[in-house]
């Protein structure tokens, strides 16, 4: 068997096709929906991040800004920055861009996001309200992989899911909405004893461990769905023989470098029954999704005059 690609690039161009009707009907009521970024530092990966989203709201016809810091910035500087977006009628989503430097208390900048802006959805009202099954702003990436299900038809009542990663920003609200849509969930870790044996039991299966290729056909079910989060950058010659396919292999000798998911995906393929690739799998619907809910804070405004 080898598996169907899910395909997450379409799927979020489908998503922010549909948002441009919602950012149309929020102009007509005088809103242009807003996105504050606060980057601190010169992390490259994080910069990348960064502009796509940005890019995302420009092909929208939505406003964004970004707060460029330097990486010597305090916590108190950053602070300043996230209220100042906090106050600002023009902006309706904030995004702290993760990591900070270690000198910046990142629990408390995300703390002082204001709730009602929190388009990240890291914030403890919004994490809270999602566990009581009234989600508000959910974790952009753990929202895509929700949608991608659902576009895909992948029934979910009923099955056994099985989350590998349990951090707060995937894992645990991965989890979450995955058993607020009656799935049979179980989360693993790093302490997780007879990992193959567990996640075996998955029809559903979400890989968000960081771990270039970890998960192998041993780990899968045969026709079980693989989601994969995970994105690594490989540099080493012998990983990617091990990890890519021909035609990325390729790529990889050209460019010197390649992304891979958490899954091997030349192995899992053939076992499973559907499969994210990466890159064009959750990475797309992570932007689409912090993109719908920063035109749903929008939504949330007040009207005013643009
Ligand atoms: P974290 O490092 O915060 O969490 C990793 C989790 O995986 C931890 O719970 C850890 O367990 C677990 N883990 C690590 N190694 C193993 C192992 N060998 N066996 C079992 N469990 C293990 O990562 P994130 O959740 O932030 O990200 C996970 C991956 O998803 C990364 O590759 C990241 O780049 C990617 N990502 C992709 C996004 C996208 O848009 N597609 C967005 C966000 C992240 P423990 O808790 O015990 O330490």
């Amino acid at each position: 068997m080898t598996a169907q690609i899910l395909d997450g690039a379409a799927t979020a161009r489908k998503i922010r096709d549909e948002l441009k009707a919602e950012v149309a009907a929020l102009g007509a009521r005088g809103i242009k929906p807003g996105l504050g970024v606060v980057l601190v530092g010169d992390h490259a990966a994080s910069a990348v991040y960064v502009r796509n989203k940005t890019r995302a709201c420009e092909e929208l016809g939505m406003f964004h800004e970004t707060a460029q810091m330097p990486a010597s910035s305090t916590t108190a500087e950053v602070a300043a920055r996230v209220e100042d977006y906090n106050r600002r009628a023009d902006i309706h989503g904030i995004l702290v861009q993760l990591p900070l430097p270690p000198q910046v208390d990142a629990e408390r900048i995300l703390a002082l996001v204001d709730p009602v802006k929190d388009v990240d959805g890291f914030h403890a009202v919004n994490v809270g309200l999602l566990v009581q099954k009234k989600p508000r702003f959910v974790a952009c990436t753990p929202a895509g992989v929700m949608e991608l299900l659902r576009r895909y038809d992948i029934p979910i009542s009923g099955r056994r899911a099985v989350v590998l990663g349990r951090s707060d920003i995937v894992g645990k609200p991965m989890a979450m909405l995955l058993l607020h849509a009656d799935a049979t969930v179980t989360i693993c870790h790093s302490r997780t004893a007879d990992l193959p044996a567990v996640t075996r039991e998955a029809d559903i299966l979400i890989a968000a461990i960081g771990r270039a290729g970890f998960v192998r056909a041993l780990h899968v079910k045969p026709g079980a769905v693989v989601i994969d989060v995970g994105i690594n950058r490989i540099t080493d010659p012998a990983e990617a023989r091990d990890l890519l396919d021909d035609g990325r292999l390729a790529e990889f000798n050209t460019k010197g470098h390649a992304l891979v998911g958490d899954v091997h995906f030349p192995s899992v393929r053939e076992r499973a029954s559907q499969i994210t690739p990466v890159p064009g799998g959750v990475g797309p619907l992570t932007i689409a999704l912090l993109m719908k809910n920063t035109v749903k804070a929008a939504g949330l405004a007040p009207s005013r005059a643009v």
